[in-house]
């Protein structure tokens, strides 16, 4: 039996659990928020100072009216709370001419009108001369892009559901949900104390396999260390306000990312994707010099001046679908459960959407936003025929 009962509660309360339990809390529901580790804590995929909101989107055009809706949403957190969460700086996504990176951007430029500027290698390493001038580099620079104090997003998110009276409970790691015996749902914690909901929200990250098995998701972990360096260029050539979050496609090795200059951690380079597999709870947490060595191996071709030293470093993960997009969806067979495995490396910008989303599938079963693309029926298997 519930010791305590809810209208809502949500598992796990990073980027998307935290802004789902502020979207329900508007909603003016009693929310309860469980997440398994402490406040502000790096053990998931959100945490950290920087996450990237690009609009000229190299993926696909379809997530430039979720970012610009996300855009706005951050905006409105800002002003809600207080916290300054987004900064524009302008975003450069470069690659080999005709690549993934350089067409798919022009082309949710030209389709959303997104103000943009294609350039030759040559001029990007003189316009930011922290890269190297190479030759057959072509780089689209999309005026429009920002970052986002992660930090600072998941707190703001949580001051809205507390100021409306949700209860956050951390270092409580739910270890079990089910449907109650007179309706809605029963969510048990490891001290053993049982919570009772009309609606349940589940956002896992990438726990999410292991606490909803039954979802029979195709989800991978992947390992993503993260590196700060010490410029050998003028730091004033990379600050914010000079240097763009920027990504850029390399033939030999995958995309590298990055972010302007701090002061107080550096210059923020890392790899996106780097290959390796791995499981939410054995995962290597130790950065190690072989990362660096990769990390370093890129900033020597493609970025000379971040070659100064190793200023800090920390590793995170990533949790994948096989086709890099969301899964956000309805559990099939309990209503009034919604679920979002929001990251593949790029889900952190859409939370306020997310958010939203889940709190319109439980409360009312459906979304007026287009998800159709992050059903999860999208990864069942059609019978081969014959
Ligand atoms: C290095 C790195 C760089 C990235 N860069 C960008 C970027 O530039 N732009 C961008 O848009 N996105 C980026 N992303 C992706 C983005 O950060 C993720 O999409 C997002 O953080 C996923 O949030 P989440 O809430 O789904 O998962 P998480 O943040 O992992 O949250 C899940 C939470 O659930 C909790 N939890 C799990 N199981 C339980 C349980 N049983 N009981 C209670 N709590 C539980 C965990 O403690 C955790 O806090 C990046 C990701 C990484 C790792």
């Amino acid at each position: 039996m519930p010791t305590e009962t809810f209208d809502a509660i949500v598992i796990g309360l990073g980027a998307h659990g935290s802004a789902a339990a502020a979207a329900l809390a508007r909603r003016e529901l009693r929310v309860l928020g469980l997440d398994r580790f402490a406040r502000g804590q790096t053990m998931g995929s959100s945490g950290g100072h920087s996450r990237m909101i690009r609009l000229a989107y190299f993926e696909d055009p379809a997530y430039v009216p979720l970012v610009r809706e996300s855009w706005s949403a951050w905006r409105g957190l800002e002003d809600e709370t207080g916290l300054p969460i987004l900064t524009q700086t302008g975003g450069i996504y470069a690659g080999p001419a005709g690549s993934e990176i350089v067409d798919g951007s022009v082309r949710s430029a030209r389709a959303h009108g997104i103000r943009h500027e294609v350039v030759d290698g040559r001029e990007l390493a003189r316009r930011w001369p922290v890269f190297a001038p190479v030759d057959d580099l072509v780089a689209v620079v999309d005026e429009e892009a920002g970052m986002i104090d992660a930090d600072a997003a998941i707190a703001a998110h949580l001051v809205v559901a507390e100021r409306a009276g949700s209860v956050l409970r951390f270092g409580a790691r739910a270890v079990d949900w089910r449907p109650a015996a007179g309706g809605g749902f029963e969510v048990e914690t490891d001290d053993g104390s049982v919570a009772g909901s009309s609606y349940l929200v589940i956002a896992a990250g990438p726990w999410m396999s292991s606490f909803v098995p039954d979802l029979g998701l195709p989800l991978a972990i992947e390992r993503e260390p993260v590196a700060w360096f010490e410029p050998v260029v003028d730091p004033s050539s990379v600050a914010l306000g000079r240097l763009p979050v920027w990504v850029m496609g390399t033939p030999e090795d995958g995309f590298f990312y990055g972010f302007p200059f701090d002061a107080e951690h550096g210059l923020k380079v890392s790899h996106h994707h780097w290959g390796v597999l791995t499981d939410a709870e054995t995962i290597d947490r130790e950065f190690r010099p072989a990362d660096e060595a990769r990390i370093r191996a890129f900033i020597r071709r493609r970025m000379p001046g971040a070659d100064g030293s190793l200023r800090t470093s920390t590793v995170c993960m990533y949790t994948n679908t096989p086709d890099l997009r969301f899964v956000i969806d309805r559990h099939p067979a309990a209503a009034g459960v919604a679920y979002a495995s929001a990251c593949s490396g790029h889900g952190f910008k859409f939370a306020p959407v997310v958010g939203e989303v889940l709190a319109d599938l439980v409360v009312g079963g459906s979304t007026a936003r287009s998800i159709d693309a992050f059903r999860a029926d999208r990864f069942r298997q059609e019978p081969v025929a014959g």
